[in-house]
C-alpha cells in the first residue's frame, strides 16, 4: 500500500502502533498509514477501499480480516487558526478535521512513541518529536503541554496507561501528574466512546497490569464506579481476587488465540457490586430472587451512565449471573438442561472463578467439570447420586427448610 501510494507521486508513512512495536520488537496489532492523499485519491487507488468517518474521514483498506487505516495527514488545534477546531470551553476538542503536512500531523499525535513515520523510500524512520530517545529510555511521553493535550482529548490518559501497561514503558513524571489531577474529566466522554475503549483496555491481552495502573492513577473509578466503590469496601479480599482472576484468565485467553467476551469481562466486573447490593437488599427483607434482579438491573443502569453497554453483551452478561444459582441446583432433568443451554459454557468459566476466589461451591465447580469430562452414563450416575432416592422414586423431594 505505502508503495501504490508513492508511485502515484504521494508521500506514504506507516506510523503510530505499527511503527512502535516493530522498534520494540513486538508483533504490531494493526497497521496505520498517513498520507498527504486525500481520502477520496486514496478510494481511488484501492478498490478495496471504504471512507468512513462523517467530519474527518479516514481510508479503510480490507485486507480480508485485516483492515489497514489510511489518514491523510491533519494539524493540531492550535496551529489551524480558525476553521476546522471547534473547542469546549473546558479544552476539550470536538472536531479536528483540519489537513496538515507531515510534521503537523507527527506534533498532534498523542504520545511520542506513536508519532514515529517509517520511510518507505529509504528505511527510515522520521522523527520529529524525540520518540526514538524515548523508545531507547522506556518513557511514555505526552507530545507538548500534558494538560493542554489531556483536557483536549481525556481519553489520552487512558491511552496512557493502556500503552505503559502492555509495552510496560514508565509515563513520564510531568503527565503522570496531570493524570492525577485531571482524571475526573473522563466524566465528560460519551459512554459509548468510553466503552470501545475498555475493551481496548481490558481485551488487548494486558487487562490484569492494565487493571492495576487504572486504579494506580485513579483512573478506575471512572469508568466503573460500582465496582470501585464495592472493592473499596471488601472485607475479606474475596471481591478483588474475582476481578483480578477474572483479568488474568482473560490475559490467558487471549494469549492462547481463545475467543473472550465482553459479556464474560462485565459479568466479572459488575458481580461484586450487585452481590453486595443484592445482600443489602435481601437485609431490608427482600426475596432473594428480586434482591438480586433489582440490584443488577440497577447497577447496569449506573454503568451506562459510564461506559455503555450494548444490549447483545449486556443480555448474555445477565444469562451468566442468572445461571449461578442455578449450576448449583442440578438433581433430575436440571443438570442436562443447563448442559445445554446457549450460555452454559460461559456460566460454568464464571462459576470457576468465583470458585477460585472463594464465592462460590469448590464442589459445584468440580462437578461440572467433570459432568463435561466423562460419557453419558457417566453423567446419568452422576446426576442420579445428586438425586434424594425418594425422588428417583417419582416423587418431588420435599423442600427442606422454610427458606428454600
Ligand atoms: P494499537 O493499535 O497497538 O492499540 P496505536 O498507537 O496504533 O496502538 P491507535 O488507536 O491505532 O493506536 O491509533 C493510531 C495512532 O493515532 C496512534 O499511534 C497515535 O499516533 C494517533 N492517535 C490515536 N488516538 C489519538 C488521540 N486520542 N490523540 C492523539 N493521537 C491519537
Ligand atoms: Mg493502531
Amino acid at each position: 500500500m505505502l508503495y501504490r501510494l508513492k508511485n502515484a507521486g504521494f508521500q506514504a508513512y506507516l506510523v503510530g502502533g505499527g511503527v512502535r512495536d516493530l522498534l520494540l520488537g513486538r508483533e504490531p496489532k494493526d497497521f496505520d498509514i498517513a498520507t498527504d492523499a486525500l481520502p477520496d485519491e486514496v478510494r481511488k487507488l484501492f478498490r478495496n477501499c471504504r471512507l468512513i468517518g462523517r467530519r474527518f474521514r479516514l481510508a479503510h483498506i480490507i485486507f480480508g480480516r485485516e483492515i489497514i487505516e489510511v489518514a491523510t495527514f491533519r494539524a493540531q488545534a492550535n496551529d489551524a487558526g480558525e476553521g476546522g477546531i471547534e473547542q469546549e470551553e473546558n479544552g476539550r476538542l470536538l472536531r479536528d478535521n483540519v489537513y496538515g503536512n507531515l510534521e503537523q500531523d507527527a506534533w498532534r499525535r498523542d504520545f511520542t512513541i506513536n508519532a514515529l513515520y517509517y520511510n518507505i523510500e529509504d528505511f527510515s524512520v522520521v522523527d520529529y518529536t524525540g520518540g526514538m530517545d524515548d523508545i531507547e529510555a522506556g518513557l511514555l511521553r505526552v507530545i507538548g503541554d500534558p494538560e493542554q493535550r489531556f483536557r483536549e482529548d481525556p481519553v489520552r490518559m487512558l491511552r496512557a496507561v493502556r500503552f505503559a501497561a502492555k509495552i510496560g514503558f514508565r509515563v513520564d513524571e510531568a503527565s503522570e501528574a496531570k493524570i492525577y489531577e485531571l482524571g475526573h474529566l473522563l466524566q465528560g466522554i460519551p459512554a459509548a466512546r468510553l466503552f470501545d475503549e475498555v475493551l481496548k483496555l481490558f481485551l488487548g491481552g494486558y487487562a490484569l497490569q492494565t487493571f492495576e495502573l487504572l486504579r494506580h492513577y485513579d483512573l478506575f473509578e471512572h469508568l466503573f464506579p460500582a465496582t470501585e466503590a464495592a472493592l473499596a469496601q471488601e472485607e475479606n479480599h474475596f471481591p478483588l481476587t474475582l476481578v483480578t482472576r477474572a483479568l488474568a484468565n482473560t490475559d490467558e485467553r487471549i494469549a492462547q488465540g481463545k475467543p473472550v467476551t465482553p459479556a464474560f469481562l462485565y459479568a466479572a466486573l459488575l458481580w461484586e457490586p450487585v452481590r453486595q447490593q443484592g445482600l443489602r437488599l435481601q437485609a431490608e427483607g427482600v426475596a432473594e430472587q428480586q434482591a438480586f434482579n433489582r440490584a443488577a438491573q440497577a447497577v447496569i443502569a449506573q454503568q451506562l451512565q459510564s461506559t455503555s453497554l450494548p444490549r447483545r453483551f449486556s443480555t448474555p452478561m445477565q444469562e451468566i449471573w442468572i445461571m449461578q444459582p442455578r449450576l448449583a441446583k442440578r438433581a433430575g432433568k436440571r443438570a442436562w438442561r443447563l448442559f445445554e443451554h446457549p450460555r452454559f459454557r460461559a456460566a460454568y468459566d464464571f462459576l470457576l472463578l468465583c470458585a477460585e476466589a472463594g464465592e462460590a461451591d469448590r464442589e459445584v465447580a468440580e462437578w461440572w467439570t467433570r459432568f463435561q469430562e466423562v460419557d453419558e452414563d457417566e453423567r446419568a450416575a452422576m446426576v442420579r447420586k445428586l438425586t434424594p432416592k425418594r425422588a428417583r422414586r417419582g416423587r418431588r423431594p420435599r423442600k427442606q427448610t422454610p427458606s428454600e
